[in-house]
């Protein structure tokens, strides 16, 4: 068995995708979540697929004690995965307290344990809304940093937390700067699964399920080819492996900080997107436009080759896997892991 590795928000979306591939590659996993906006089903799943075990523990990591727990009970962990965060953009803006709370306080409190326990390698979980709107695309990793919402400013200071904490400590501090991820395991046993869908594929994939009426398209008056607004989808499967090639090299030898665009390098329109959507279930799927979201930018594409180069890892799912495989996940569990 390879080295034991720390996962925080295990049992989310990209989390639970990171621990089956983490399981396949032979490491030892330990997942720390509280549970909030995952279930433990999904972990229980990820051990069928590979048949093998991971331990648990259900603890938030902004409870101190809970998580020097697990630091106690679990030595020698070679390096922490970190996704535990709240996500969603728009409750941001609405609760920034509660953003900051979470995704700061629960980092900071992760970190004090890390130095505590001698764990100096950690992969930390960013977003391509560290960039907001970037003045030239595709973004490079060394683009203008401008967040423009709660969420954004979260992982900007968590980035800028670990650069600081590590130099000083020499840790290996991996960046991974998602784009747009969607898509769920080839299986169709795990996915994402949100209490209400606030991204486009998964509300589009309600749609075509019945689930919802219809998908409203935010704004079609961009100064793009079809008017709506061009993002980097990036499958989860291509994310998950980004992950363990980032550990396999930081644990090969210090690498001191890395930072990483993880996206296909390419962009589909919202139009575009709802289009595939119908092209591969066979539904109609109704779209009515609506005015601009808030926030949004025309365009999001990262250049992910940085990534590319220094982790022999590229996007290899292309459209049709991202949709044919969202669409899979939820004919097979239209509830989810409910
Ligand atoms: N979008 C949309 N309808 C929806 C959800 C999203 O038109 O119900 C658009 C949104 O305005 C953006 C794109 O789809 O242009 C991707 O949005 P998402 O929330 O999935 O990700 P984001 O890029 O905001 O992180």
């Amino acid at each position: 068995m390879k080295e034991k590795i720390l996962v925080t928000g295990g049992a989310g979306y990209i989390g639970s995708h990171t621990c089956l591939e983490l399981l396949n590659e032979g490491y030892e996993v330990v997942v720390v979540d509280n549970l909030s906006n995952a279930s433990r089903e999904s972990l229980a799943r990820v051990e069928k697929l590979t048949g093998k075990t991971l331990s648990f523990y259900e603890v938030d990591i902004m409870d101190r004690a809970g998580l020097a727990d697990v630091f106690h009970k679990e030595k020698n962990i070679a390096a922490v995965v970190h996704f535990a965060a709240k996500k969603a953009v728009g409750e941001s803006v609405e609760n920034p307290l509660e953003y900051y709370q979470n995704n700061i306080t629960g980092s900071l409190c992760l970190c004090e344990m890390m130095l505590e326990h001698g764990v100096s390698r950690i992969v930390f979980s960013s977003s391509s809304t560290v960039y907001g709107s970037p003045e030239t695309v595709p973004v490079q990793e060394n683009a203008r940093i401008g967040a423009t919402n709660p969420y954004g400013h979260s992982k900007v200071m968590m980035e800028q937390v670990l650069m600081d904490t590590g130099k000083v400590n020499d840790w290996d501090v991996v960046i991974l700067r998602y784009f747009n991820p969607v898509g769920a395991h080839d299986s169709g046993e795990i996915g994402e699964d949100p209490e209400y869908p606030f991204n486009l594929l998964p509300y589009v994939s309600q749609v075509a399920a019945g689930l919802r009426e219809q998908v409203a398209i935010f704004g079609d008056d961009y100064e793009t080819p079809d008017g709506t607004c061009i993002r980097d989808y990036i499958h989860v499967v291509d994310l998950a492996k980004a992950h363990v090639r980032s550990l396999d090299k930081i644990l090969q030898k210090p690498q001191g900080l890395l930072v990483y665009n993880l996206g296909a390098g390419r962009g589909y329109s919202v139009k575009e997107m709802v289009e595939a959507f119908r092209r591969i279930s066979g539904l109609e799927i109704k779209a009515v436009i609506e005015p601009r979201r808030s926030g949004d930018v025309p365009v999001s594409v990262g250049d992910p080759s940085k990534a590319n180069k220094d982790l022999e890892w590229i996007a290899e799912h292309d459209l049709d896997d991202m949709v044919s495989s969202t669409w899979k996940w939820q004919t097979k569990y239209p509830r989810g892991y409910r």
